[in-house]
């Protein structure tokens, strides 16, 4: 990237398409940034991260210092904006650039701040090593979105840059503040990068921003468009055009990632990001399959999505602290294997890749899940349905006439939403037509409701065995 000598101050204009989805929006986008800062509070407090740097408005500061030393950590306030304050006719402090960490590391952080070891500092913060090492690596950049589309993107011109990689790791709208990470990820696929943004969107979830969390997501999720010309950014969305400052360049660079979905009142137009978005094709046809790259590369990012994780590795790892302890029962599995509420099926293809003999069905009330579902196994196509669990026709739907299913894989938390009737309906039909019923719940569920046994408990099962915290085989009490 050739720059021009100069730097702007920091600016950010938000341009929206209409004043309905401003005020929608733009609240959504203040409450996702407090929460981002109440997270980068609570990863030191949490112990997951060393230290962070925080801007806080001065009024906020005497909390936070209350609420750091409270947990044994201190809040030391490095640098500070004042303004003349026209009604007490005095200058206040606005604004303040705080560190939180423990005592012991103030004095080395203060001196790799002072002497912008950014090596050190990024120690400090826990960074991951590859991403520090990219920061380093590319010194002279006010903003490193350019040499992280270089390292990462799939170059149209010398000036044109197309990337993608995971949407939580979406670098485009950091200026902004919109983003699941604070460091520069070395890469959209960087792996400690991902634990981090996971580890962040459960901060948020034990802290009640579930909402900020989703409407997070859904903006990452956005094809966006990036582009630099004198020192100006101009970041596009379907929803909003945006000014901001950036690294002053004498050409126009331009950086567009596609995204994986669209919000709803999307501006429509001819060019990028204004158009709509080619979603995977969905067809019956086997023939539409042969030849072409397998469904699970063409889900793509639905893949994991699909099944209410923001990554791959989120969704690995928590169905494998499912099947470590259910293979027992899985390997000895004959016949019907039923899993309510599906998603694409990801977790029963598992289920038969360890056992040919399982036959997998499934449920969801996602029709889109359900028809890659019958993607991910076109031979058990048949076997997928848009079907609510709660649904009295569940029954019929599944031609329960000549077997039972042998086992029925149940998550918890669909049922701690579900209302006493839809319950009663549900457990009659389990009680009826499944030998078996595992009950499970993800991580974020265990750490809000506890294990299983309790879940089970609150929901009305009694556990029959209980295989780990998280998984066990139960019965309607
Ligand atoms: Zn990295």
């Amino acid at each position: 990237m050739q720059q021009l000598d100069f730097q702007l101050h920091d600016f950010c204009r938000v341009c929206w398409t209409s004043t309905q989805v401003e005020n929608k929006w733009a609240d959504r986008i203040e409450l996702i940034k407090s929460a981002l800062s109440e997270v980068e509070i609570h990863s030191v407090i949490n112990d997951q991260r060393q230290a962070v740097l925080i801007d806080i408005d001065s009024d906020a500061f005497p909390s936070l210092f209350f609420q750091c030393s409270q947990a044994g950590y201190l809040a030391v306030p490095l640098e500070m904006d004042a303004i003349y304050d026209t009604q007490a006719q005095a200058p206040k402090i606005s604004e303040l650039k705080v560190l939180i960490t423990r005592s012991e590391l103030v004095e080395s952080f203060k001196k790799a701040y002072k002497s912008n070891n950014h090596y050190q500092l990024g120690k400090l913060f826990s960074y991951p090593d590859c991403c520090i090492d990219f920061y380093v690596n590319n010194p002279g950049y006010q903003s490193m979105i350019w040499p992280h589309a270089l390292l990462n993107g799939d170059k149209q011109a010398r000036r044109k840059i197309k990337i993608n990689g995971h949407d939580q790791l979406n670098p485009l709208l950091r200026n902004i503040g919109i983003q699941m990470v604070t460091h520069w990820d070395c890469s959209g696929t960087c792996e400690q990068s991902l634990i981090r943004a996971e580890s962040n969107a459960k901060i948020m979830i034990q802290l009640g921003y579930e909402n900020e969390l989703s409407w997070l997501r859904k903006i990452l999720s956005w094809p966006v468009e990036w582009s630099a010309l004198h020192g100006i950014a101009e970041i596009r969305l379907p929803i909003a055009k945006i000014a901001t400052n950036t690294d002053a360049t004498p050409y126009l660079y331009t950086i567009s990632r596609a995204g994986t979905e669209l919000p709803e009142k999307a501006a429509s137009g001819t060019r990028f990001p204004f158009q709509t978005l080619s979603k995977p094709k969905l067809t019956s046809r086997r023939l539409f399959i042969k030849g072409q790259q397998s469904s699970e590369q063409m889900l793509g990012q639905n893949l994991w999505k699909d099944n209410g994780f923001a990554t791959e590795a989120g969704m690995t790892n928590e169905h494998n602290t499912i099947f470590t302890d259910l293979q027992p029962i899985l390997k000895n599995l004959k016949g019907r294997l039923l899993d309510l509420a599906c998603g694409n099926g990801y977790f029963l293809k598992k289920c038969v890749a360890r056992n040919s003999s399982i036959i997998p069905y499934g449920c969801d009330t996602d029709l889109k899940r359900i028809e890659r579902a019958g993607l991910l196994q076109q031979k058990y196509q048949a076997h997928f349905f848009h079907m609510n669990m709660f649904n009295p026709a569940l029954k019929n739907t599944f031609k329960l006439l000549d077997s039972n299913f042998a086992l029925t894989m149940l998550m918890a938390g669909h049922l701690l939403s579900a209302d006493q009737c839809e319950k009663e309906l549900l457990f009659k039909f389990l009680d009826q037509y499944s030998d078996q019923v595992a009950l499970y719940c993800y991580e974020d569920w265990f750490l809000k409701h506890g294990e299983v046994s309790k879940l089970a408990e609150t929901i009305g099962f009694k556990v029959q065995e209980k295989l780990n915290d998280r998984l066990a085989l139960v019965a309607i009490r």
